[in-house]
């Protein structure tokens, strides 16, 4: 992952966080449904409370996911890929838009789960890691990259400045959760995709955007414009 990430890209862009936002359910969240949460700390609980960053709980949570590689590998479909990512960025490539996947994460799983159209998009996530004795992990990505965020690892918001910094036409945002507030901030309505718990945010602030269910939605509405 390096500056590079971004270089080459066609002059419409559509940053897209990954959990919540391309998948039905984040990765995470499949972890916790598996595991018995009563014998772990409250990793979101020190997180909202500021004790934590979201690096550490997210990493915390991860080491206590099943330590069989066979069983972790089980549980990525459970995340539930919008079944047309494919087919959406085919299309979106088509008519001069490249996507951009940008979450705070583990490269780990986001990986895995877009193995099928790893050359057709950009990755930008939090290094991940599995090995059988240390189990899953996640760190920090590099100081040296300019979306560095101690606490959540991807700053999104610097990526949109980047792509801006670099002349991007068109940048267009999508995303459900507490990492894309600030990038959603400035980003404007028509460009601007919510759901969820973003969408609820964006709303209370007076903020206008589309609201969208599944992924396909958004790569949907950019092609019909
Ligand atoms: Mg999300």
């Amino acid at each position: 992952m390096s500056h590079d990430t971004l270089s080459g890209l066609q002059s419409n862009v559509l940053v897209t966080d990954f959990d919540g936002t391309m998948t039905a359910v984040d990765f995470f969240d499949v972890i916790l449904d598996v595991i018995p949460t009563d014998t772990m700390p409250d990793y979101w609980g020190e997180c909202v409370a500021g004790r934590l960053t979201h690096v550490e709980a997210l990493h915390g949570i991860f080491q206590h996911a099943p330590r069989d590689l066979a069983v972790l590998e089980k549980l990525l479909p459970k995340t539930q890929l919008d079944p047309r990512t494919p087919e959406c960025v085919r299309q979106l490539k088509q008519h001069g838009w490249d996507v951009v996947v940008v979450s705070a994460g583990s490269q780990w799983y986001i990986d895995r789960i877009l193995a099928p159209i790893a050359s057709e998009v950009r990755i930008i996530a939090n290094p991940g890691d599995y090995t059988p004795e240390a189990g899953l992990s996640m760190t920090w990505p590099s100081r040296d990259v300019p979306w560095y965020s101690q606490h959540f690892g991807i700053d999104k918001a610097a990526i949109i400045r980047e792509l801006q910094n670099r002349g991007t036409k068109r940048i267009a945002f999508a995303g459900d959760g507490r990492p894309d507030v600030a990038a959603a901030r400035i980003v404007t309505a028509n460009n601007l995709f919510a759901r969820s718990w973003l969408a609820d945010v964006l709303t209370d602030e007076g903020l206008g955007f589309h609201r969208f269910e599944k992924w396909s939605d958004i790569a949907d509405a950019l092609l019909s414009e």
